[in-house]
C-alpha cells in the first residue's frame, strides 16, 4: 500500500514537473513594459487636404443597391482622377462592373507574381447627421483636433488615399516596382462586395493572375492594454476570416384558435430546437492563427493561464472552457450561434400553425455552410421543420501562412513604425472584401497600419469617426515601405 503510494506520488511530482518545464519553455512572446513612441512621420499639407476632400464624398453603400447614389460614386471617381494626375497618367486603370476601380502599375519583371492592395471607397450610411452625435458632420470632411474627421476616415477611405499618395510619391521619385503592383479601389465591401470585389475577382482570374500577396483590411495596431497584462501595443494581422450564413428554420404545428391549443405549439416545438442548438454549439478548435495569437496573449498571463495554453496536450479542453467563457475568445475557438429573428403570431388568442427562427453563424474556417447545415438538422430531429438560407452563405476563408515575404513585409513595417509592438497572427471575426480573393493569393493579409485606442476602435461605424493626421502619416509611409521594398534583398 505504501509503495503504491509512493508510486503515485512520484508520479504525480514528475507529472507537475513536465508541466512546469513546458510552461517555462514554451515560445510565449517577451514582452517589455516600455512601450516606445511610434515613430514620427512627415506629412504635406496636400496629402491631408487630398484626403479630407475625399471623405466629403457622401458613397453610401445600401443593401438594397436601389438606395444608393450612384452619381456620388462617379464624382468621387472624378475627383480623385484629378488629385493625382500623375498616378492616373502613368497607370493603367479600369473600371469593372461601373463602380469597380482597378489601378495597374507595370514592374520591371513581368515573370514575378503581381501584389495587390485592397481598399474600399464606400462607407456605411453615418446613422445621424445630428452635431450631438457628429461634432463635425459625417461628410465635411474637416480638419479638427489634428484629425480628419468624418464616416471613413478609418474604413476605409484612408488606405484608398494612402495608397494613392504612395504610389504618387514613389512615381515622383523615379521608382518603377520589380513585379506589377495592382490597386483595388472597391465600391461595395460594407454590403458584401457582391458588385465589387466579388466581380473584380472574376475579372483577375480571367486575366490569368495569381498574386504573390493580397492585402486588405481586417487587423489594426491596439494600444496597451488591449490583452491583459500586456503593456505594448498588438499588431493584429488577420490571416484567415470566419464565414457567415444565415439559416431560417421554420418550424411546423397546429395552428387555430388559443382555446382549444395541441398540447405541443410550433413555438414550443421551436423553443427546444434553439434550446438545442444553443446548449449543443458546434465543437471547440483551435486553429493556426489563434495558436500563434495564444503564445502573444498568454506572455500576459498568470502562470495557469501560461500553463494551460503550453501544456494543451493535457489542458486542452480547460483552456477551451476558459476562452468559452468569454465572447471574443469564444468567437475565436468556433462556429458561434446567435439567434437573431423571431416570427409567430400577431394575436395574443391566435396559434401560429408556423413559428419561423433565423440564427447567424460565424463559421470557422475548417467547417461549411454544409456542416452548419447538418448540425442544424440534426438539432431539428422529431420535428417537422423548413430550412433554407435567405442570402448566400459567405464560406471562412483559407489561412494564410505566418511567413513568407508578404508577411514579413507587415512586421518589418510595423517594427518601424510602431517600435515595441508585438505582431500577432489572428483570425479577422468580421467579413472583408478579400473574401472574394481565395483563389488569387495563397498570401492574404489583412491588416490597417494604424494605431488606435478602444474608443477609436468604437467609432467605426459609429459616431465621431476620424483619422488622427499621426496614423494618416504612418499609413502612407507603411504602404510606400511596402510598395517599395518588398523586392529587396536582405
Ligand atoms: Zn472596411
Amino acid at each position: 500500500m505504501k509503495k503504491l503510494f509512493a508510486i503515485l506520488v512520484s508520479a504525480l511530482l514528475i507529472l507537475v514537473i513536465v508541466l512546469v518545464i513546458k510552461t517555462l519553455t514554451y515560445p510565449f512572446a517577451k514582452l517589455s513594459d516600455n512601450q516606445p513612441e511610434p515613430a514620427k512621420v512627415a506629412i504635406s499639407e496636400k496629402s491631408i487636404s487630398r484626403f479630407a476632400k475625399g471623405v466629403q464624398f457622401a458613397t453610401i453603400s445600401y443593401i438594397d443597391s436601389a438606395e444608393n447614389n450612384f452619381s456620388v460614386y462617379d464624382s468621387f471617381r472624378l475627383y480623385v482622377r484629378n488629385a493625382f494626375p500623375n498616378v492616373f497618367k502613368q497607370l493603367h486603370d479600369t473600371l469593372i462592373n461601373k463602380h469597380q476601380w482597378l489601378l495597374h502599375w507595370k514592374g520591371k519583371n513581368a515573370s514575378l507574381k503581381p501584389i495587390l492592395f485592397m481598399s474600399h471607397y464606400d462607407v456605411v450610411a453615418p446613422g445621424s447627421s445630428d452635431p450631438k452625435d457628429w461634432k463635425y458632420g459625417p461628410f465635411l470632411g474637416i480638419l479638427a483636433d489634428g484629425r480628419i474627421q468624418g464616416r471613413g476616415t478609418i474604413d476605409m477611405k484612408s488606405v484608398a488615399f494612402a495608397l494613392l499618395e504612395s504610389a504618387d510619391t514613389l512615381l515622383a521619385s523615379g521608382f518603377i516596382p520589380e513585379r506589377d503592383i495592382y490597386i483595388a479601389l472597391d465600391p461595395d465591401e460594407e454590403v458584401g462586395g457582391i458588385r465589387g470585389a466579388e466581380k473584380l475577382a472574376i475579372y483577375l482570374k480571367e486575366k490569368g493572375l495569381f498574386f504573390e500577396t493580397i492585402y486588405d483590411e481586417g487587423g489594426i495596431v491596439a494600444t496597451p492594454g488591449t490583452a491583459e497584462g500586456i503593456n505594448q501595443n498588438i499588431a493584429f494581422v488577420g490571416m484567415g476570416e470566419k464565414g457567415v450564413v444565415g439559416y431560417r428554420i421554420k418550424v411546423k404545428g397546429l395552428g387555430g384558435h388559443s382555446s382549444m391549443p395541441p398540447l405541443e405549439s410550433a413555438a414550443g416545438r421551436a423553443a427546444v430546437i434553439m434550446q438545442r442548438l444553443e446548449k449543443n454549439q458546434l465543437p471547440q478548435r483551435l486553429i493556426e492563427p489563434t495558436e500563434n495569437f495564444l503564445k502573444v496573449a498568454g506572455a500576459g498571463m498568470g502562470f495557469m493561464g501560461k500553463m494551460a495554453i503550453a501544456n494543451q496536450w493535457l489542458l486542452k479542453s480547460l483552456l477551451l472552457k476558459q476562452m468559452e467563457k468569454n465572447p471574443q475568445a469564444n468567437a475565436l475557438t468556433r462556429t458561434t450561434t446567435a439567434i437573431t429573428m423571431l416570427k409567430g403570431s400577431d394575436g395574443n388568442n391566435v396559434l401560429a400553425p408556423e413559428v419561423e427562427v433565423v440564427i447567424n453563424f460565424r463559421i470557422l474556417p475548417g467547417e461549411t455552410s454544409k456542416d452548419v447545415l447538418a448540425h442544424i438538422q440534426n438539432a431539428c430531429k422529431g420535428y417537422e421543420v423548413e430550412i433554407d438560407a435567405p442570402r448566400i452563405p459567405v464560406e471562412p476563408s483559407k489561412i494564410s501562412p505566418a511567413n513568407g515575404r508578404g508577411f514579413e513585409m507587415i512586421k518589418e513595417s510595423v517594427e518601424k513604425l510602431y517600435p515595441g509592438t508585438l505582431v500577432t497572427p489572428y483570425l479577422t471575426i468580421g467579413a472583408t472584401d478579400c473574401k472574394h480573393m481565395g483563389d488569387l493569393s495563397d498570401h492574404i493579409y489583412r491588416f490597417m497600419p494604424v494605431l488606435l485606442n478602444p474608443a477609436e476602435q468604437r467609432s467605426i461605424h459609429n459616431f465621431n469617426e476620424y483619422m488622427s493626421i499621426e496614423n494618416y502619416a504612418r499609413m502612407i509611409a507603411h504602404y510606400s515601405y511596402l510598395m517599395k521594398n518588398f523586392d529587396t534583398k536582405h
